[in-house]
Order: C-alpha cells, then structure tokens, then sequence
C-alpha cells in the first residue's frame, strides 16, 4: 500500500477534498440532472461523521448550483465556484470581491455568441466562459479564434485576470479563482498537519492537486493514463466510491483489514522526464498558448517563428504559464498538438521584480539601445538570478540532464550556467530575439561582465544579424578581454528569424471575405493604402512615424486625400507605466493629425488599437500598397517579412523600412529610411508611392528571394546545426 494511504488511516486529523462533477456524481447533460444521491450521498455522509475527518466538496459550480446541498450534509464543507463561494456551516461567504470588470469582456462575449447559434457565454463572480460544443463543429475553430483574439486582446490591460483553456470553452478568471485557494482555505481551517486527500478529473483540479504537499494524496478520476500532478488514478467515480468505503471502514477500525482498491499510476512529470531525456527542450519565459486547430494566433516574433520549427522537430516547450502563485515552481506537464508543454507559475511578486522589473524596465529598454529608459535595481537583479536558478532546475525535471535545451531571449541569459551548475550534460544554445546594442551602452548595466561570463557557458548563441553579432564580439573582448573573444568567436552565429511564407501567400490570396474586416474596400474607397502593424512599443517608433506622416501630407500636400494610413497598435506590456503613456500620445497624434488635414469625407488615420489573426493580417498586407515599418531599434522585425510573403509578385507595394533593425540587412532592395528624421520618412513615402511597377517588382523579387530562404523552418534547423556541431 503506498505510504501516504497509510497516514491517512494512522493520522489523528485528516482532511479529504472532493471534486463534485465526474468525481463524486457521474457526468451528466447538466448539473440539475447530477444529483447527490444513494451511494455518494451515503458515503459523503459516513464520511463526514467520522471522528478527525474534514471532508470538503470543491466543486467548479456556482454556489446557487449546490445550494441544497449544505442542509443535506450539515458535517461537510463546501468551496463552489473553485473556491471563490465558501460554506462553513454559518451560510455563504465569498473570497474575493466580485469582478466587475468582466463584464466588459462578458459583453464582447456574448455578441461573439450571438454570431454563433449554440454558443452560450456563462458568468459567474470572478470568471466569465464560452462555450461552443453546441455550435455547428466547422464553425469552431472560427470561434474559438474569434474569442481568443478577444480574451487576450482584453487580457493585456487585465492583469489580475487569466484565461484557461477549457474542453471546447475559453474561461476568463480572477488569477485566484482557482481550486488551489480552497486547498488553503481547508488547511487554515484544520490542524496544519493533518494529511489531506484530494480526489478529482478534471484539468481544473490539477490546480488542487498542484496545492498539495509531499505527504498528502491526490487522485486522479481518469480511465487512462495522463499527465497529472496527482499520484495515483481511479477509473470512474465508481472507483471513487471503493476508494472512499475503503477508507472509512479503515478509519473507524484504525486499521486497514482489506488493500486497497487497486489504484492505477498516472502519468507523472517525473516519468515524463525518464521519456523525454535526449530530445529538445525549449525554454522561454513565457509559454505561448495552446494552438488548436490549424490556426495559431501568435503576437511577437518569438511565437510566430518557434511554432513552425517545434513542429517539423517535435519537443517540449518549458515556460512560464502567466500565473503568480505561492510557492509556485511545480511543473505541469501537457501533451498537446503540436508539441508538449511544461509550465509552472511564478512566486508571488516575481512578476514584478523578475518579468515586469528586470526584463521589461532594465533588460529591453537596454538591449534596445534607449539606456535612458532602463534602470538598474539590485533586488530585481538578485530576483533575475533566483528565477534563472528555478529555470534550470525545472528545466532539469522536465527534460533530464541530457537534452538538447535550446535557451530563447533575454529573460534566461543566465540559465546555461546554471544548468551546468546543475550537472547538465546535454548540448545548450542561446538565441537572441532582440539587439545586442554598442559597448557604450551595454556597459551602463552594472552586470554586463557577469552576463557576458554565464552566456559563454552555451555551446552555441544566435544572433539576428551581423550589425548585433559585431556589437556583442566587441563587448566580448572590452569586457572580458581575449581570452573570452577567442572562446565566443567559433560559437557565435548570425542565424535570422524568419516567417512561414507560404502560409502567408496562401493566405493573402484567398478570395473569400474576411468577417474581421468588414467593409474595408469600402473604407479605403480606391485610396492606397499606407499600413503600419506593431506591438504599441517604444521601439517600434509608432510616434515617430505618425509624427513623418503628418510631415508628408504637410510637404506632399498631393497625396491629401488620396492615401490613408492604417495604423494597427498590438496592447502590450500594460503594467509598465511607460506603456501607457505610450498609448496616450499616440492617440493624441493621431487626434491631431485628423483634425488638422481630415475631410468631411476623409480620415487621415486609422488607428486600431486591438490585434487581428494572421490570415487576416495576409489580407491586410496584401491590399497595402506600402507597408511604413519604421522600428527606431528591433532585432528583426517579422512585419517586413510577412509583408513580403503576402504581396502579389505581379505588382507589390513597396516595403519602407528602417535602417535600424536586423531585417534591413536581409532586405536592402527595401526603401530604407532613417526613423529619427521626419523629412526623411516623408520624402521615402512619397518615393515609394510614385515607384514605378518595375522597380517595385524588381524591388519585391530579391526580397521575396530572401523572406523564402530565411524561413521560421530554415532558422531552426540552422540553430539546431550549430549546436549538433
Ligand atoms: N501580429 C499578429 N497580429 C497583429 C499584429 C501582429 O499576429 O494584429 C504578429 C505579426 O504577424 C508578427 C508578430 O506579431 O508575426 C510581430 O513580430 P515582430 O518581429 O514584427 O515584432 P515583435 O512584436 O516580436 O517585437
């Protein structure tokens, strides 16, 4: 008998949690129809009488769904809502405050749902789901696009709120409206050493069994194998029942006289671990969403050009899941097309001092070469080593000491030494999604040699092109001298990120309508069309850009009336105060702007401050006649790319792009322009509007010829070359 089951018997006090739906009641067509009644009610009640038993129901119902149930069992406890509505015998109680703003995203919602006959949206206090089982099945992957184009657009600016992949739903929810809570909830409840069960099936659950510790047990509902958090498995809430008769009879005879049911192992991550030894792992800060379906909605360069290369070589992904939690750090593990995901949460407050701190207030401002903008914290450094440290660590369990671990970006520059602190064997590389930026500003970051000395701990770094590579080889050797120069030289590579072209060719020339854009021929009314799309990031020198466009209707005054720029801002980073102030002057611009040269008849800019899918984008770049990408500093910048995949070979617009990210050096026939120089910018506009039809097709066919060599596919398997060297 495994030893934990034992202390449930020996122990004086124990605590048993257990899910309702599909655990303690089997499923059924809706939660009126799932009763509490013969044997799981006589059980619940036995249970509950016994003497140093807690028996709690944790269930993800609202409260109003079990509300007969506390008169029923007077000695039970109940969590509903995953913990946000209370009972303990004196009536309900919530947790945490009703959210009121979800009701926004409630509202989005449900007009979402009344495109979709079947859909239903669901609310209750602290979370909002939509579900599309009942909706026509060649529709889904529509809608679940559509929502979570929505949700995570509204997520940006939401921060205390997360979103959770349900079967055929999306829920929307307070980052504490998790089962979890209620595992805390019981424990301050009963005395702080008394071994807890928890039975449950479903992924909601995994947050419960995540609560754990190392003595308590807890039980997955599943008839197969899958991965858990929880130790053991039973089949059906049939086996439930056997579990819970089993141990009350054990309990009141304080002794086991019969085994135990037989109880299946799950999978657990540690498994998983002794499986995956030797294959890829790839960590990132974040881990990106689920893609489902065929589709896959990524903003940020990282995402867009990792999908495709995990893909064609299969892997795990390890990273962040976006959620703060104390203590944190256990490793879920999920198998999921197209590759494997292990994600943990953070501690409590390394989001601030860790993501939003130290990358986003020191490392990208930095990196990006704008030293005005970063600021250096020595609290927020020691938190950037800690959460480099608990990296490697579950880098460690979830992919073993030999796998190939292939590092992305800034926010891990410490992780290959301390995988090798940690005994790693296995080959590890380094990519750098962002600029490496000149000596004289990496050397205002107090810990530029320290950095410099864990990163040549990696087998192999990629660099986006030779302008960051010569940056990052001069500090090499003003830093740490020659020695170090010699040891970098044969391992650092200029690999560039790329895009999946094709994909976006295919896209670009469907002929259907696109629901997302609505009338936009007719908006444009024959005018050419003038498109920006970007992350609203300081280094995409958005006001910079609104600001030569103002100066070219001001000295081409021609072309008033005749063009219209299309401005699509991507939310990002809201918590970082600059980001706000950001948006604030950028609209302000573009008020400007309308108001100074707009007509009854025609609107300057259009600015829209939301996200759209990629086959849409396609569409957009495609009906551009040119693409403004005017980044003041970007490692890359995929927008250029994308565009050149999605235009029509026979007659392109013309890409305007700055001298200052990696892609000019991969698109030199592009018209490069100076983002700093308003007259500039202004004068390049015009240039590329008046280009004649074979200069923009001679233009567009070198570029083309680069964007389909340097491939998302191409640049993996590069890196992943250089490492097997
Ligand atoms: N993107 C998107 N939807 C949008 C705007 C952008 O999916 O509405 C994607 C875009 O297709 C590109 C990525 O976001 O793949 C941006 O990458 P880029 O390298 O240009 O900039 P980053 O955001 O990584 O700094």
């Amino acid at each position: 008998m495994p030893a934990n089951l034992e202390s449930l018997i020996a122990a004086p006090e124990i605590v048993v949690a257990l899910d309702l739906d599909g655990t303690l009641v089997p499923f059924a067509p809706t939660p009126q129809e799932a009763v509490v009644d013969g044997e799981p009610a006589e059980l619940l009640a036995a249970l509950s009488a016994l003497p140093g038993v807690t028996v709690a129901v944790v269930t993800g119902r609202p409260h109003e769904l079990v509300a007969d149930l506390p008169p029923r069992f007077p000695n039970v406890l109940f969590a509903a809502e995953h913990g946000v509505w209370r009972y303990a015998g004196t009536g309900w109680a919530a947790a945490l405050q009703p959210v009121a703003t979800l009701t926004e995203i409630e509202t989005s919602l449900r007009h979402l749902a009344e495109r979709h006959p079947g859909a239903r949206v669901e609310r209750k206090s602290a979370s909002v789901c939509i579900h599309w089982r009942m909706v026509d099945p060649s529709v889904h992957d529509a809608v679940a696009a559509a929502a979570e184009v929505i949700v995570d657009e509204w997520l940006e600016t939401h921060p205390g709120l997360e979103r959770l992949p349900v079967i055929e739903a999306l829920e929307i929810r307070h980052r504490l409206a998790h089962k979890g809570t209620a595992i805390s909830w019981l424990r301050k409840m009963t005395p702080a050493n008394a071994p807890m069960l928890a039975i449950g099936d479903d992924v909601t659950d995994e947050d419960m069994f995540t609560s754990l510790r190392d003595k308590d047990v807890g039980v997955l509902v599943c008839d197969k194998p899958r991965r858990t958090q929880a130790q053991l498995r039973v089949g059906s809430p049939i086996g439930v029942y056997q579990l819970l008769r089993w141990l009350i009879d054990a309990r009141k005879n304080h002794h086991a006289e019969a085994a135990p049911p037989s109880i299946a192992d799950p999978i657990t991550a540690r498994q998983l671990a002794a499986t995956t030894g030797g294959r890829l792992l790839v960590a990132s800060n974040r881990l990106p969403s689920a893609p489902t379906g065929n589709r896959t909605r990524e903003v940020g360069g990282l995402v867009s050009a990792l999908v495709p290369a995990l893909t064609e070589h299969g892997g795990l992904w390890l990273g962040w899941s976006g959620a703060e939690r104390d203590p944190g750090l256990r490793l879920r593990v999920e198998d999921v097309e197209p590759f494997a995901r292990a994600q943990f949460d953070y501690p409590v407050g390394w989001r601030e001092k860790f993501y939003v701190g130290f990358c986003n207030q020191s490392l990208w401002p930095l990196l990006h070469a704008f030293p005005g903008r970063a600021r250096y914290d020595d609290t927020e450094w020691v938190t950037y080593g800690e959460a480099n440290i608990a990296y490697a660590r579950l880098a460690l369990q979830a992919g073993g000491t030999n796998s190939t671990v292939w590092v992305q970006d800034f926010h891990l520059l410490l992780l290959g030494r301390e995988l090798r602190k940690l005994g790693h064997t296995g080959k590890l590389g380094f990519y750098l999604h962002v600029p490496w930026p000149p000596l004289d500003v990496i050397e205002t970051l107090p810990w530029a040699p320290e950095i410099m000395r864990a990163l040549n701990e990696f087998d192999s770094i990629g660099l986006q092109c030779t302008r960051w590579r010569d940056n990052f080889m001069h500090a090499a050797q003003e830093l740490l001298g020659t020695d170090a120069v010699a040891k970098f030289g044969p391992k650092v590579h200029v690999i560039p990120v790329g895009t999946d072209p094709d994909r976006f060719a295919e896209d670009a020339s469907a002929t259907t309508e696109s629901s997302e854009l609505g009338n936009f021929s007719q908006m444009l009314g024959g005018r050419q069309l003038i498109l920006g799309v970007d992350r609203l990031d300081y280094s995409k020198g958005v006001p910079e850009r609104l600001e030569a466009y103002a100066r070219f209707l001001e000295k081409y005054p021609a072309w008033r009336g005749k063009v219209v720029l299309v401005q699509v801002s991507v939310p990002t980073r809201s918590e970082v105060p600059e980001y706000a102030e950001l948006r604030s002057r950028v609209e302000l611009l573009v008020g400007r702007i309308n108001g100074q040269y707009g007509e009854a008849d025609w609107v300057p800019v259009r600015y829209l401050y939301r996200s759209y899918d990629h086959a849409t984008l396609a569409r957009l770049y495609r009906a551009a006649s040119v693409a403004l990408v005017t980044p003041l500093r970007d490692g890359m910048n995929l927008v250029a790319k994308e565009y050149v995949a999605s235009q029509d070979a026979a007659n392109p617009g013309v890409l305007v792009l700055s001298r200052f990210c990696g892609a000019a050096e991969r698109l030199p026939t592009a018209v490069l322009t100076n983002p700093y120089y308003l007259d500039g910018v202004a004068a390049d506009l015009d240039t590329a509007l008046r280009m004649p039809l074979a200069d923009r097709v001679a233009a567009h066919a070198a570029q083309r010829a680069s964007v389909w060599a340097d491939t998302a596919g191409a640049w993996a398997t590069n890196f992943l070359g250089s490492l097997a060297e």
